[in-house]
């Protein structure tokens, strides 16, 4: 049988960090929520959903535009979440912190920009097999108008990212390596460090789509000498409808603008247009004030609880998942990397994802089923899809105890 850990988290207090979400203590069919669809989405803390309602009620206003107070409130406290992700992530220059909408809005930018900048026919972008949509498709969609050629890492049967290829795949044609920091799907923490080492001893630059890793490790831009990353808030437990785009300056100030509108520019003729200096420049239109706000609101409750006590308390979170779930009968993992971040993958005998799913729900256990828009890996492995688990730091040993009395209850009605 196998040795399952104990949870220790003499850094942490789980229960008065549940308090703060209020979420949390709600019920679905009467019985305690057990969230464990935190890959999809994170829940917010209290001082979260308070900005929000403060932004409203106290300052809603347009910002940069105004010689009145609100605005000039309003402008201010988006200007000081934009220093207080820019010190989260070490970026040299809060500058190189664009607002989008989330992770896919900032992918979308980079690889439209790119394209139009740097990209000719013939050029090479590689991505890898284990890559959420929203890092194949703007990809796709790019290389098809320019005539370049997509590349792939190819991943093993553990769901690791071959090295080997990888290094094989790097050439004069490649332009820009994009990849997961961290995959929704399988759990995969790629070995990000190695990953950049190769491509920059060939000057490629790398954008990592750090959407499943912004929550659960430390990441120091300038540490890792990355070019661009790409996070939602939401998954950080800030509101949907924002998101970060870090890029080096050195790059978004010679790449072109995205999309064009107020705020964007210097000065407009209808002969000629002058752009924006950073991050105006591709921050075109009224962006979510309050939405950015409120991110900065939940990056600095992460910040006061410590993302290293976060990191620590979910590897044994995980591990401990690991080793429950490993005692289910027919119980098979869809991935088994060695660094594991996050979320655990599996299926039970022939039951269909869908109808464990389901049967979950009904105990008031919230997990997600399907190709976690991951196609590619769901056909790498041969299956419709899988039944996913995924953690935060609220997440406690009760919900994982729960989690697999409420698999052994409904496989044994499937069955
Ligand atoms: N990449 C990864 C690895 C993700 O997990 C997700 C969200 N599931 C995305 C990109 C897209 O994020 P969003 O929908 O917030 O833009």
């Amino acid at each position: 049988m196998a040795h399952v850990p104990d949870i220790a988290a003499p850094a942490l207090d789980i229960d008065k960090i549940r308090k703060d979400f209020p979420l949390l203590q709600e019920k679905v069919y009467g019985k305690p929520l057990v969230y464990l669809d935190n890959s999809a989405t994170t829940q917010k803390p209290q001082v979260v959903l308070d900005t929000l309602e403060r932004y409203y009620k106290q300052y809603n206003s347009n910002v940069h535009r105004g010689v009145h107070h609100l605005s000039q409130v309003a402008s201010e406290e988006y200007e000081a979440a934009r220093h207080i992700i820019a010190a989260f992530i070490n970026a040299r220059e809060h500058e190189e912190v664009i607002f989008t909408k989330g992770t896919t809005d900032s992918i979308n930018l980079i690889a439209n920009v790119f394209g139009r900048g740097v990209i000719k026919a013939g050029d090479e972008v590689i991505v890898s097999a284990m890559e959420h949509h929203s890092n194949i498709v703007p990809w796709q969609i790019m290389c098809e108008d320019r005539g370049a050629v997509l590349k792939v890492i190819p991943m093993d049967e553990n769901g690791e990212l071959i090295m080997s290829e990888y290094a094989a795949l790097l050439s004069d044609k490649t332009k820009i390596v994009s990849v997961a920091y961290v995959s929704n799907s399988l759990g995969t923490v790629n070995p990000v460090r190695e990953i950049i080492a190769l491509a920059h001893a060939r000057n490629i630059p790398v954008m990592l789509d750090a959407a499943q890793a912004i929550q659960h490790m430390p990441l120091d831009v300038q540490e890792l000498d990355v070019d661009f990353v790409a996070f939602s808030g939401h998954k950080i437990y800030g509101p949907t409808g924002i998101g970060i785009l870090y890029g080096k300056r050195e790059w978004l100030d010679k790449l072109p603008p995205y999309q064009g509108g107020g705020d964007m520019i210097k000065t407009v003729t209808f002969a000629k247009t002058t752009y924006n200096v950073l991050p105006f420049k591709y921050e075109a239109g009224t962006p979510d004030i309050s939405g950015a706000i409120a991110l900065g609101a939940a990056v600095k409750y992460v910040q006061e609880i410590g993302l290293e006590n976060i990191h620590a308390y979910e590897e044994q979170l995980v591990n401990y998942a690991v080793a429950q779930l490993s005692k289910v009968e027919g119980l098979r993992f869809i991935g088994n990397p060695k660094h594991r971040s996050g979320a655990v993958s599996f299926l039970v005998d022939t039951i269909h994802p869908y109808d464990l799913g389901e049967l979950l729900d009904k105990q008031g256990v919230a997990i997600r089923t399907g190709h976690h828009c991951a196609e590619p890996v769901m056909d790498f492995f041969c299956i419709p899809g899988t039944v996913r688990a995924s953690f935060a730091m609220y997440t406690n040993k009760e919900d994982i105890d729960r989690l697999v009395v409420a698999i052994n209850k409904a496989a044994a009605m499937l069955r």
